[in-house]
């Protein structure tokens, strides 16, 4: 059957390799130890070196997962608020063009209530070919009549003079041939509304329409000195005349009037339909529906707002006009340029060209908010809208441009808190760390100390093989020496007496060596098992060490050493173990004479030191190293001293003395220097302590 420790054929070639040319019972030793060590590590490494090594690579991975995550999210979070900012944006702006082109589809003019098409729009106007604005405004191009004196002389000043004397018949009179003669057609037509007002007022209402109505059809251009159409005046006094007679006809005069007034290009910089449109509003308020009044002032308003924006923007439109940028020709789409207090989106629907003025403040106020709302509730980022060639705020994580409607202003979001951001990955990062480090530390620490105890473990068991062998080596010695003497005294081969006895005294000394060995190995396997017991009696310690080297003699003599006793009188009888003290004693007793040097006296002193008897047993012989001494007590401890490991022994001894002197309740203790000789003393005490020994 094959040894089931036999080790494999790794070991042997690594043996080879440390110990080349070993062989014999120490490179059997050697190889079994090695591959123990191997088996350990092996074992070692796949159960916990190996998982532990894992454990950590996952624990560094993760933790660098964990920071790259927290960042992916952070960046994922900024990356999905900036697309909604701009998707936002865009939808606005998308709100405003589909809405206009709807229009425009629908063959509707944008112009109309064109503040519907965006809330930030301020102006919107239709351009001829030459880039002049043609709806709803007209760049003014009316002056006023040079010969302002007409108003004051001749004819006319005089009807007003008759007027405010109250002669109303002669001041009608008077504004009749006015209207007739006066020079300039304007100026006539000024007269004939005169006439009208007049008729009016001396309560001839239906003369004083039809004079309206004649002014109304003459006069469909002129204008009076302020710069209104006599044309409106006419029509508007008509129908103020025809409200107190038939309030229906004259709100629909009235309401007619209005419409035409605001279907009317008007003029930038004069204004006159406005307030004419407002007077006839005021007029018809009484009878005219709340909605049409309401839906009316709107479209006023609104239509009054883009008049004062135009006026204002005109220098800008020029500009951009000029610059040709905004009008590029490019069907159903949109094109942006920004000015300083707006920007212009226009666009060319066949041969017309609208352009719209959005405004600055009111977009940037829009789209700042939108990105506020981008945000989501109790996120980690904040937002900012950064205008064109402005450097965006540290650490941005992700920007857009809002191309091509506000080139250049770029949504862009950032860490809310970047510090605390940073810091709380650093804390979480030293924290994993610190696990990570801890658990390696003690995955190291482990291993280094189940190393060390493996090593001591098979430390013991090289210790517990090289025992058997030196037990069994020990045994065969004094046998053998025996049985030789026994022979040749049975084969009657010693010829004389004095050689008789001398192998009698060898068959006595070996026996002697034996039973001690065969007693050590004995008592010690005992007390390896526990079971090791002494009986405590009065003893006299003189005696018993006597005894003790008399039964040695034979072997001190025997390598050329004399035992010198000396022992104090009047000696204390103590309570202890005769039969342990003299196995004690010999054991010490055959060390210094194994260890002694030849031709040295061995001293045996017994002596009371401080209520203490204090046996010794002083060589003058090898001694031992300075670093061996804490071992020696060990059990199956052998000096690696090469002198003394030439000499035989089971490293057992001293591990029974020790034992026997902890039973009774003293210590052994060591002086040696190397080379220059070793005392044991044992100290013991008058009574051991309240046991029997056993343990
Ligand atoms: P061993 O059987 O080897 O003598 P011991 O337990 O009696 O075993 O002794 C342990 C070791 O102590 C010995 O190997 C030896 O090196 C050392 N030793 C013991 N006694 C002496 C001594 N008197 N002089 C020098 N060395 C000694």
């Amino acid at each position: 059957m094959p040894n089931p420790r036999s080790p494999g054929w790794f070991t042997r070639q690594l043996a080879r390799i440390i110990w080349p040319g070993r062989t014999g019972v120490r490179a059997m030793e050697d190889l079994l130890q090695l591959d123990s060590v191997l088996r350990f590590a092996s074992l070692y490494a796949i159960t916990v070196l190996a998982p532990g090594i894992l454990l950590a690579y996952f624990g560094m991975s993760s933790i660098k997962s964990e920071e790259s995550a927290v960042w992916t999210e952070v960046r994922t979070e900024a990356g999905r608020t900036a697309d909604t900012w701009f998707g936002r944006t865009e939808q606005i702006f998308n709100a405003f063009e589909e809405r206009t082109i709807a229009r425009l589809d629908a063959g509707r003019s944008p112009l109309e209530s064109a503040l519907d098409l965006s809330p930030n729009l301020l102006v919107a106007l239709r351009l001829d070919t030459d880039g002049m604005i043609a709806a709803p405004f007209a760049e003014s191009s009316f002056n006023l009549p040079a010969d302002q004196t007409f108003f004051y002389t001749g004819t006319f000043a005089d009807g007003r003079k008759a007027e405010r004397s109250g002669h109303l018949g002669e001041a009608i009179k008077l504004f009749e041939r006015a209207s007739r003669e006066a020079t300039g057609h304007a100026h006539r037509g000024v007269a004939a509304l005169e006439y009208a007002r007049l008729l009016a007022k001396s309560g001839e209402s239906r003369a004083a329409e039809s004079a309206y109505a004649s002014v109304i059809s003459d006069y469909p251009e002129a204008r009076n000195g302020a710069g209104f159409l006599l044309r409106d005046l006419a029509t508007l006094k008509r129908a103020e005349l025809l409200l107190l007679r038939e309030p229906v006809i004259g709100v629909g005069a009235l309401k007619d009037l209005v419409d035409v007034l605001l279907a009317r290009r008007w003029e930038l910089s004069r204004g006159g339909e406005i307030s004419m449109a407002r007077r006839a509003i005021s007029r018809m308020e009484p009878h005219a529906d709340a909605d049409w009044l309401a839906s009316t002032r709107s479209r006023l308003d609104s239509r009054s707002s883009q008049m004062y924006w135009t006026e204002r923007l005109i220098p800008e439109l020029k500009q951009i006009i000029g610059s040709g940028t905004a009008l590029k020709v490019e069907p159903r789409t949109f094109h942006y340029t920004q000015g300083d207090d707006v920007l212009w989106a226009s666009i060319w629907w066949g041969a017309d060209r609208y352009i719209f003025a959005l405004s600055w403040k009111g977009l940037l106020e829009t789209v700042r908010e939108l990105g506020k709302d981008s945000l989501r509730p109790g996120g980690q980022v904040e937002v900012s809208l950064v205008p064109p060639d402005v450097e965006p705020p540290a650490g941005v994580l992700a920007q857009r441009n809002l191309v091509p409607w506000m080139a250049g202003w770029t949504p862009s979001v950032y860490p809310a808190d970047a510090a605390a951001l940073q810091e709380s990955q650093a804390s979480r990062r030293a924290r994993r760390l610190g696990i990570v480090g801890a658990a390696m530390l003690l995955i190291v620490v482990g291993a280094i100390l189940s190393a060390r105890l493996v090593g001591r473990e098979l430390e013991l068991a090289r210790m517990k093989t090289q025992f058997a062998a030196n037990v069994s080596h020990e045994l065969r010695s004094p046998i053998t020496q025996i049985r030789l003497k026994a022979e040749s005294l049975q084969l009657g081969l010693a010829r004389d007496e004095e050689r008789r006895q001398q192998h009698y005294d060898g068959i006595v000394r070996e026996s002697e060596r034996l039973s001690r060995l065969v007693d050590n190995v004995l008592d010690f396997s005992a007390i390896e098992r526990g079971t090791k017991q002494y009986s405590f009696v009065p003893t006299d310690m003189a005696e018993v060490v006597r005894q003790c080297v008399d039964s040695m003699r034979f072997s001190t003599v025997a390598r050329g050493l004399q035992i010198d006793i000396e022992i104090d009188e009047d000696l204390p009888i103590i309570l202890a173990s005769p039969e342990a003290i003299g196995q004690a004693m010999t054991n010490l007793l055959s060390n210094a004479a194994k260890y002694g040097a030849t031709g040295e006296r061995v001293i045996v002193s017994v002596k009371m030191v401080e209520l203490r008897v204090v046996v010794s047993v002083i060589d003058s012989g090898l001694g031992i190293a300075n670093d061996e001494i804490p071992h020696i007590f060990d059990q199956y401890y052998r000096s690696k001293d090469p002198n003394a490991r030439r000499l035989k022994g089971t490293g057992i001894g001293l591990a029974i003395v020790k034992y026997i002197m902890e039973a009774h309740g003293g210590r052994v203790e060591v002086i040696s220097e190397l080379g220059e000789g070793t005392t044991f003393s044992l100290h013991f005490p008058l009574s051991p302590p309240d046991r029997t020994g056993a343990h």
